[in-house]
């Protein structure tokens, strides 16, 4: 079975935000007195392990835990394995997360024995007070130990950096030949304009083709065709021999091959990370034992993906693009 919406694209990509609370207070991401939603709110473990099931069922390949920070969630792993008898079968082909990788030198041996192969470590500099500085509350030799963990029990990591103006864009190439290095890919992302933080957006945001271009003084990139089922595009770095991935919404319009929807820890729906639409699917979820409600709420949202987002940053529109923060739907 596969879920096809209006434009011709098969959906076989879920994205899944456990919690939206987090350990870090990232600036670009959060406020540093952000207010999370309040626990009753939130889908219970089974009830998440319910809706990656009904999606798995139609067709579903792919399944990445997000937040704010899945390894905060009480009791995440329970939902791991859960979730991880659908890789047994077969049904589904990878399970992974994107952390913040804090909590990761606890549970990289359970996550390699529930099957998770991939997961993406968000580090943003190499320099613990910068890190501090960046993260408000973050604290690197536990994110490194964590990544040293990860490998350690055969997991394969992928450095995934914010590019931030004048706060690392200088570092980039080192954190690249670092990453590189330790035998991990590397992404950097464009900062997008998602919910209020107590800063200005125009002040963070660097377009990666500013930093491809200052890459290219220093190392040869060539375009490769390299996919892992995200927007990134990649090219290989011939000094490092490494891969390095740039995720650019704002600068290049990534939605035409666009084959995700992301669920949050409400139940919530969204078919495009950079539209407001959305469907609830915690009510059909909660209606009945069976899946048949949830099931066509899901067909229905699917119906109307919207063929792609509108992301602006400059100075005359002073608001987010979208009042959600990041960490509501996951990266
Ligand atoms: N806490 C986990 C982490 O940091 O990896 C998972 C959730 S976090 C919201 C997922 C990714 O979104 C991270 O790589 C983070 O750097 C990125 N992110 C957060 N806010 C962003 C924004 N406004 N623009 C671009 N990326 C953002
Ligand atoms: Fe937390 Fe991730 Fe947001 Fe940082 S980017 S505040 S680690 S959810």
């Amino acid at each position: 079975m596969t879920m096809i919406d209006p434009f011709g694209r098969s959906i076989d990509y879920l994205r899944v935000s456990v919690t939206d609370r987090c350990d870090f207070r990232c600036t670009y991401c959060m406020a540093e007195d952000m207010v999370f939603l309040p626990k009753k709110d939130l889908l219970s473990l089974e009830e998440l392990e319910r809706l990656c099931t009904v999606f798995i069922e139609k067709g579903v390949k792919k399944l990445r835990l997000t937040g704010g920070e899945p390894l905060v969630r009480k009791n995440v792993m329970h939902l791991v394995r859960q979730v991880s008898r659908h890789l047994e079968t077969g049904a589904l082909e990878e399970l992974t997360f994107t952390t913040n990788g804090s909590q990761l030198a606890r549970f990289a041996s359970e996550l390699a024995d529930c099957g998770v192969k991939r997961i993406n470590v968000s580090l943003d500099t190499l320099d613990p007070e910068k890190f501090r500085a960046i993260t408000r509350w973050g604290d690197l030799g536990k994110v490194i130990a964590g990544i040293d963990a990860a490998q350690a029990a055969g997991i394969k990591v992928k450095i995934n950096a914010v590019a931030l103006k004048d706060f690392n864009d200088a570092e980039i190439p080192g954190i690249m030949r670092w990453a590189h290095g330790r035998g991990m890919d590397m992404t950097v992302i464009e900062t997008m304009p998602m919910g209020d933080i107590e800063g200005d957006r125009t002040d963070q945001y660097l377009p990666l083709s500013l930093l491809r271009g200052k890459l290219e003084r220093d190392f040869t990139l060539t375009d490769i065709p390299f996919k892992t089922g995200g927007p990134a595009r990649y090219v290989t770095v011939a000094e490092t021999g490494g891969r390095l991935g740039f995720i650019t919404p704002m600068t290049h319009n990534f939605c035409e091959s666009c084959n995700r929807v992301r669920i949050t820890c409400t139940g919530t729906l969204y078919m495009c990370l950079g539209q407001d639409d959305a469907a609830d699917l915690r009510g059909p979820l909660r209606a009945s034992e069976g899946n048949e409600l949830l099931s066509r709420a899901i067909d229905e949202a699917i119906g109307r993906k919207p063929k792609g987002h509108d992301f602006v940053i400059d100075r005359r529109t002073n608001r987010p693009s979208v009042s959600r923060h990041m960490s509501v739907t996951g990266g």
